[in-house]
C-alpha cells in the first residue's frame, strides 16, 4: 500500500496515458505501438529500453492477435517484469544477508540525490529487523555530510564512526569495519563522498576504500550500492554509467519516487545495467524505504 502510494505520481502518468493510447482502437495498431512508445519515454524509462519493449509487443501481437486495453495491459506486465533485474526480497526480516558479519555495504552516488537519507532509513529499517548496525562517515569532504550521519545514527539508535572533517576516508573506511568485527555487528553501512569532477580521482578513492576494508574483512564490501534520485531521470541514467565504470556497483537505490512521474527509469536503468534495484524511498520519513519487488512494482503501476 506505500508502494501504492508512492508510484502515485508515476501511475497516473502511465496508466491513464495508456490507455488514452488504446481508447477506442480494437487491435493494437501502428498508432497504439507509436502512443506506447511515447508513454514509455515519457515516463523515463529510456529510449533502448523503450523500443526494445514496443518491438516486443508488436511481434506478440502480430503472432496472438492480441486486442485491446486489456490484452496491452497485461502485454506490457509481461515485458516490464521481465526487463527487470531479479530481486524477490520482500521485507527486512527475512533479508538475505548470507553468512557475512559484518555484511558491509558500501554506499556512493553524487550529493543530493538522498544518500544520507537512504543511509539513515536503511539503518533504522535494519535495526528494527533485529540487526546490530554501525554506520562509517567517510564523506569526509563535507562537514555536513559528518555531522548528517551523526544526527541519523543517534535518531535511529546506532553507532557511528568518524574522523573529522578532511581525514583520509579510507581510514574512516577501516576504523569501521574494523570496529564492527570487534562489536560484533551484522551491518556496516559506509558513507562515501559523492564527487564526481574527475572519474579516475573517484575511481581510485573508491578502491582505496575497499582495499583498506580488505584488510579486516577480506571480501567486502559485499554490496557497492548507488544511489540514484529517481526524479532525475535521464541524469540517473548518467550517473549510472559513471559509477558503474569506477566500481563495480551491484546494487541500487532509487529515491524520491513519491514526487516523480519518472519511476520508469527503475526499468531502464535495471535493462541497461542489469544491476537490480534494491531499494526505494518513496517519501522522506524514516519508514519510507522499501526492498524493491520486481512483481509488487508492476503491480502497483498497472493498479
Ligand atoms: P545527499 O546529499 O545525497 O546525502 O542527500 P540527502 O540525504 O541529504 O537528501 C537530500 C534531500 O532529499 C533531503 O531533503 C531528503 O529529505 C530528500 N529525500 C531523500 N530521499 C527521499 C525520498 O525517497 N523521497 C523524498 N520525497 N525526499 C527524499
Amino acid at each position: 500500500e506505500a508502494l501504492d502510494k508512492g508510484l502515485e505520481k508515476t501511475k497516473e502518468g502511465f496508466l491513464s496515458k495508456i490507455t488514452k493510447a488504446v481508447v477506442g482502437k480494437s487491435t493494437i495498431d501502428d498508432e497504439v505501438l507509436d502512443n506506447l512508445e511515447e508513454v514509455l519515454v515519457m515516463s523515463d524509462v529510456g529510449v533502448t529500453t523503450t523500443l526494445k519493449i514496443v518491438d516486443r509487443i508488436q511481434k506478440r501481437a502480430a503472432r496472438d492477435k492480441y486486442v485491446g486495453t486489456d490484452d496491452l495491459n497485461r502485454l506490457l506486465k509481461e515485458e516490464i517484469q521481465d526487463l527487470l533485474a531479479e530481486n524477490n526480497s520482500n521485507d527486512f526480516e527475512t533479508f538475505e544477508y548470507g553468512s557475512h558479519k559484518p555484511y558491509v555495504i558500501m554506499v556512493v552516488g553524487v550529493n543530493g540525490v538522498g544518500k544520507t537519507t537512504t543511509i539513515g532509513k536503511l539503518a533504522h529499517q535494519l535495526k528494527e529487523a533485529g540487526n546490530k548496525v554501525v554506520l562509517g562517515a567517510a564523506d569526509t569532504f563535507r562537514a555536513a555530510a559528518v555531522d548528517q550521519i551523526q544526527l541519523w545514527g543517534e535518531r535511529v539508535g546506532v553507532r557511528v564512526v568518524a574522523q573529522p572533517m578532511g581525514s583520509d576516508p579510507a581510514s574512516v573506511a577501516y576504523d569501521t569495519v574494523k570496529s564492527a568485527v570487534a562489536n560484533g555487528d551484522d551491518v556496516a553501512i559506509i558513507d562515501t563522498a559523492g564527487r564526481l569532477h574527475n572519474k579516475v580521482g573517484l575511481m581510485n578513492e573508491l578502491t582505496k576504500i575497499k582495499n583498506v576494508m580488505q584488510k579486516v574483512v577480506p571480501d567486502a564490501p559485499h554490496e557497492i550500492l548507488l544511489v540514484l534520485d529517481a526524479s532525475t531521470g535521464q541524469n540517473a541514467i548518467e550517473q549510472a554509467t559513471q559509477f558503474t565504470q569506477a566500481t563495480d556497483v551491484n546494487a541500487l537505490a532509487l529515491t524520491k519516487l513519491d514526487g516523480t512521474a519518472k519511476g520508469g527509469v527503475a526499468i531502464g536503468i535495471s535493462d541497461q545495467f542489469k544491476i537490480p534495484v534494491k531499494y526505494i524511498g518513496v517519501g522522506e520519513k524514516i519508514g519510507d524505504l522499501q526492498l524493491f519487488n520486481k512483481k509488487d512494482f508492476v503491480e502497483s503501476l498497472f493498479k
